[in-house]
């Protein structure tokens, strides 16, 4: 959700900056800006709209400064216009700042700043930090060194809420500071040259050398040196981290859209995200943690925090845990679970999901589960992000980078993940026949190449999303395990088409929805649980009574005949159905998107990683 970037080196500031901004534009945004140090001032360009657009602005060709800071906003104070846009300056354009999240007590700021003499050009919340900064300054011995730190400082710690803030000084050319609290950034390290970025791909063209900073820690960036600072201006020590992802995994690399790449690119994902965690030979380790059996024993319930796709991995993440470790497992979502008290305590496990590991709402939720004394687990794609920082333990996706708004490739990762959680820590309890665990094992491993043939049904879903693209309601059938996939399926369908659509375990249709049935309209079953295939092929009777379209997605031999299209997946153990059943709805989704004719990897109003409550 919008974005920072940053530069400070011996190159022309501008085309990097711009660069850097492009590759965030998939996080979501309205406006965007860049202000960089010149001879003798601050500029300033800005506007509402996209990154484009600030190339055709007259006078940015001309910029020559080799520090400066950008900005894509995704307005929550004031409307998207060009003076709501960042970078924000004070009123003495002595200093320009970049804010992504939300100050909480910016009437309070406002208002005191206004009371001193400042004035304010725009509606935003941000405006007050280059304003404050430099009420903070006038208090100091003006260009001594660190003054723009100490007043930097000051004004951070005054604000509420959340924040990532770049800022640059017209009295100190040579430096850059950041800060961050609850919301993302990171800086990237070359020998002559220093970035920072919301995200690792933006700048992975440049460097694959990283730091993470934690709440409330200041970074002054120089040329040749990073500084690091906790909050009361104590230097502390930072390892660099190195990453693995190299830059054209963040590219499209022929496909059309960001997603479709995503889609094909789950068999080398979920190979990565078994890696050397489990092998042919049986082996199972999730070195990452370190838990004794003692310590499992004393564990009475688990809890699965996430939002979106991520919690809908967690619900086939629960069915599994629960079946191998015997062990209750609650699905809830972050932003009811930081508000509900939830009964929890040090014998609960709780897991975070998030794909950036930056979900406001998941990072609050974790911090609420720690204060109750609860061990807490980071799933994550994105090395150093908050979550990974926050939890007690972190186990990587490595599904690599994922671009588009809509996840697929992190979801079918993350259930594998869970999956193999749930088999370490049914093997330390020792709560399920060895056999039904070495199955399972087995099957984790066949996932990459059944995805590559689950694949193959592209074309045929591409068909019937041609012949149903235009209408204005689906509906998702599932049981068991089927469920949480029609749940994944129907949200990807709304996110990236705009169709709204409803999931439903099969059997509760009868009890409502089935009154919303009338002739022609979609419903997609999910059929792969052998169990309770009858089940709920006696409920998708019921609809095409009813004139119902019929789209059939099973692993199990069915009679063809009644439904419209039933495509077939390759069979696996049920607790990872999900991975290849959730595959040709990726695609129908995609494709239905693609037939009207929409922007697959930024629908509207949607943002990558959710980093405002
Ligand atoms: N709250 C700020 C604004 O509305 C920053 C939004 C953002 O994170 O882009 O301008």
């Amino acid at each position: 959700m919008c974005g920072i970037v940053g530069y400070i080196g011996n190159k022309k500031a501008t085309p990097i900056l711009l660069n850097g901004l492009s590759q965030l534009e998939y996080r979501g945004y309205d406006s965007a800006g860049i202000s960089t140090i010149e001879k003798d001032k601050i500029s300033l360009m800005k506007d509402k709209g996209r990154v484009k657009n600030l190339y055709d602005l007259t006078g940015i060709d001309s910029l020559e400064g080799t520090v400066g800071i950008a900005h894509t906003r995704w307005a929550t104070h004031g409307k998207p216009s060009k003076e709501n846009s960042h970078p924000h300056m004070d009123n003495s354009n002595t200093f320009s700042v970049v804010h992504n999240g939300i100050i909480e007590n910016y009437n309070e700021l406002r208002a005191f700043l206004t009371d001193k003499g400042y004035n304010f050009l725009s509606e935003t919340d941000s405006e007050v930090i280059p304003n404050l900064i430099h009420y903070y300054y006038q208090k100091e011995n003006k260009k001594e060194k660190g003054s723009f730190l100490t007043a930097f400082k000051n004004a951070c710690l005054d604000l509420k809420g959340s924040f990532s803030i770049a800022g640059i000084c017209l009295d100190f050319p040579d430096n850059m500071i950041v800060v961050r609290k609850d919301s993302p950034l990171v800086i990237g390290n070359s020998e002559t040259e220093n970035y920072i970025s919301s995200d690792i791909p933006a700048i992975l063209s440049f460097t694959k050398k990283f730091y993470f900073l934690n709440d409330l820690e200041f970074a002054v960036l120089y040329r040749d040196n990073i500084v690091f600072f906790d909050k009361n201006l104590s230097i502390i020590h930072k390892e660099c981290q190195n990453i693995s992802w190299n830059a054209s995994s963040a590219e499209k690399n022929g496909f059309d859209d960001y997603m479709l790449k995503e889609i094909y690119e789950q068999p080398t994902a979920i190979r990565e995200t078994i890696g050397f965690r489990l092998q042919e030979d049986g082996t199972c380790n999730l070195d990452e943690l370190n838990f004794s059996k003692p310590y499992l024993s004393l564990i009475n319930q688990i809890y699965i925090i996430a939002c979106g796709t991520a919690m809908h991995a967690g619900l086939a993440g629960k069915v599994c845990i629960e079946k191998l470790c015997k062990i209750p497992t609650q699905v809830d979502i972050a932003s009811e679970f930081r508000y509900r008290d939830p009964l929890i305590d040090t014998s609960t496990l709780c897991i975070f999901i998030s794909q950036s590991g930056e979900t406001a709402d998941t990072i609050a939720a974790l911090k609420l589960a720690r204060s109750k004394g609860a061990k807490t687990i980071a799933i994550s794609n994105v090395i150093g992000s908050s979550i990974t920082r926050e939890a007690d333990y972190c186990i990587y996706t490595h599904a690599g980078p994922e671009i588009a708004v809509a996840s697929t490739k992190a979801y079918t990762s993350q259930i594998v993940l869970l999956n193999i959680l749930a088999i370490h820590l049914a093997e330390i309890l020792e709560t399920q026949d060895p056999k039904i665990i070495s199955n399972l094992k087995k099957e984790i491993l066949q996932l990459p190449k059944k995805i590559e043939e689950t694949l193959k049904c592209s074309e045929v879903i591409k068909s019937f999303a041609k012949t149903v693209y235009s209408e204005k309601d689906m509906f998702f059938l599932g049981r068991g395990i089927d469920e949480t996939v029609a749940r994944e399926a129907s949200l990807k369908l709304k996110e990236i088409s705009y169709i709204h659509s409803e999931s439903y375990p099969a059997g509760e249709l009868k009890h409502g929805p089935i009154a919303l049935i009338e002739n022609g309209v979609t419903v997609i079953g999910i059929l792969t649980d052998s169990t309770l295939v009858e089940k709920s092929i006696s409920n998708i009777q019921e609809v095409i009574t009813r004139g119902a379209k019929t789209l059939i997605i099973t692993n199990q031999n069915i009679e063809n005949s009644m439904f419209d299209l039933v495509v077939k997946i390759p069979q696996t153990s049920p607790f990872i159905s999900p991975i290849l059943s959730v595959v040709p709805m990726q695609l129908f989704a995609y494709y239905i998107s693609k037939e009207k004719g929409l922007d697959v990897d930024k629908p509207r109003n949607l943002a990558k990683s959710v980093t405002v409550e």
